[in-house]
Parts: C-alpha cells; structure tokens; sequence
C-alpha cells in the first residue's frame, strides 16, 4: 500500500473512531430525556422512565458528521459477493427497546422489506411490552442481552454488578427465549468494559457484540431521516473500505410513558430521532440490497466489529 493511502485509511479510522465515540450507546443520552433531564451528561446513567416534558440540555456535545461520500467508479450496482467471494452480510441492530412506540413500527418495515434484525433488548422494559418481544422472535429476529437496567452507575461498579444484571435481564427473557442470551452490546458500548470485565465476561461465557457504522440517532439535538441515512451510507463506505462486516448501531428506543413532548425538549428531540428512524429505515434497507448485502441476525459468530 502506497504511503498515501495508509494515511487515508488511517484517517478514516479516526474518523470512524471519533464517530462511534460520539454515537455513544446513546441509550446513556436517551434515558436521560425520560429520567433526569436538565443537568444530566450523556455519560450519566439512568433510572425508570419519569415525566417526559423536560428541558434540553444546554451543553450538548457536537456532534460530527462523516464527509460526503465519493462517487462510486465503474462499480456494479449489485455486487452479491465481496473480492474473496464471501457473501456479504449486514447486521442492522435496535438498542434499548423494546417499547409500545416504535419497535413495531420498525418491525413493520422489516416485515415489509423482508429483512432481519437483532434488537438489543433491556429487561426492564421487555417486562411493559411481553407482546413485542413475542413478535420480534416470532418474526426470526435475532435478540442479544443489552442489560435489565441500563443504568451505568449500576452496572459499572464491578465486573459482579455487571453480570449480574445481564443474568436478571435473561431470568425476564427466558420465557420467550427458553435459553439465555450470551451475546450482549455492552450499555454505553464495548468501549465502557475494562479488561477485567472482559476476562470475566469471556470466561462466563459471554460474547460483545460491538457496531462500526454509527447512524448517529443518538444526538441530543435529534436527527432528521435523511441526516441518519447519509451517516449510514457513509459509514458502509469507510467500513468496506476497511473490509469489515458492517454492523449498523441504531436505536428502536426505551419505553416512553408518552410521545408527547414539548418542542425543544430533550424529549422531543429524542422522539424526532426514533420517528427518522422509522422513516429511514425503507431506504437503509434498499441500499444495503442495492449493494448486494443479505441481513444476518447477530450471534456469538458475528464477526467482530473491528
Ligand atoms: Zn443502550
């Protein structure tokens, strides 16, 4: 490889990086839209879903956008294998649901486009909607273990306390999965767990399941459909320019006990983000069969994201 090029790989790894740092789990961001409001950081945890209409937050991290992706050249509009003739899977994954909003929305336009996904579920709110998580196996979706609280100051505080609530989260899935689920995305990201949770996680047979395109709807300023289509398009970019397996990071969402919000709420601003979910997600869909991709469902032989 030419110097030039190591140096552009090289800054779209950073670019990559300085993106899914942004991206967050966002379910710290987006729980705090329904918990604590006003002075909470996206790094702050959680707690239950309070009242909603609450006021944004003032000091928002900026938040960054990937650049415009290049024109494609001489490239085939469909191209069912990659150059070593491996077939190309992509892994579209919802955090933090399920909820009584949005996830069956987002189910619907799977059903539709007949494609799968794995939602990253969170025990407490598997419990308010037993009727989704039905559907979302029932429809062959995959469904990986995202913790029963959520809440960082609970789960980081020891290797124990975090194990500990991805085992209460399997106790609430185990009658509908009728096993439990090893595969888990980490709240906050894989980047949140030290060595010594990881150790520990691997040795109780655990398995992280990270992302490598971030679609961004995790802004607290919220995210409109075609700004989260345009980070996704762009993100598969970078990621097969690195010959990775794209995991797309996006967010179904936490149980809301409303979706109505005040304009300019943090609230607000999180619905807008779920609803461009929804609204993106037919043409995410059309892009990736438009590359020749089929839809995997995440398991313990996922590829790693990076
Ligand atoms: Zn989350």
């Amino acid at each position: 490889m030419k110097i030039s090029g190591k140096i552009a790989v090289t800054a779209k790894f950073v670019l990559i990086l300085t993106a899914l740092v942004l991206a967050g789990c966002a379910a710290g961001q987006q729980m705090i839209s329904e918990s604590k409001g006003v002075n909470q950081t996206a790094s702050q945890s959680t707690t239950p879903p309070g009242p909603v209409n609450q006021s944004a937050k003032t000091d928002r991290p900026e938040v960054k956008t990937l650049p415009a992706p290049k024109p494609e050249l001489g490239v085939p509009a469909a191209e069912a294998k990659t150059a070593d003739n491996k077939e190309k899977v992509v892994y579209l994954t919802f955090d933090d649901g399920p909820n009584s909003h949005f996830t069956g929305r987002v189910l619907d336009v799977l059903a539709r486009k007949n494609a799968k996904a794995t939602f990253m579920v969170v025990g407490k709110n598997v419990i308010l909607n037993p009727d989704v998580i039905r559907r979302i196996i029932s429809e062959g979706h995959g469904i990986s273990n995202h913790s029963f609280s959520h809440d960082y100051n609970k789960i980081y505080v020891s290797p124990e306390a975090f194990i500990a609530d991805l085992e209460e989260n399997n106790v609430v899935l185990a009658p509908y999965t009728g096993k439990p689920v090893m595969v888990f995305r980490a709240p906050g990201g894989p980047q949140k767990l030290s060595p010594a949770l990881r150790n520990k996680l691997h040795r109780g047979g655990y398995t992280s399941v990270g992302w490598n395109i971030a679609s961004a709807d995790s802004d607290p300023n919220g995210i409109t459909r075609k700004q989260l289509y345009d980070n996704i398009v762009n993100g598969l970019e970078i990621v097969e320019s690195m010959n990775r397996t794209p995991i797309v990071l996006m967010h179904d969402g936490t149980q809301l006990t409303t979706t109505e919000a005040r304009p300019g709420s943090a609230t607000a601003a999180y619905i807008q983000s779920r609803e461009a979910v929804v609204a993106a997600l037919p043409s995410v869909i059309d892009h990736f069969k438009a590359k020749g991709y089929s839809f995997g469902v995440v398991d313990q032989h996922t590829p790693p994201a990076w």
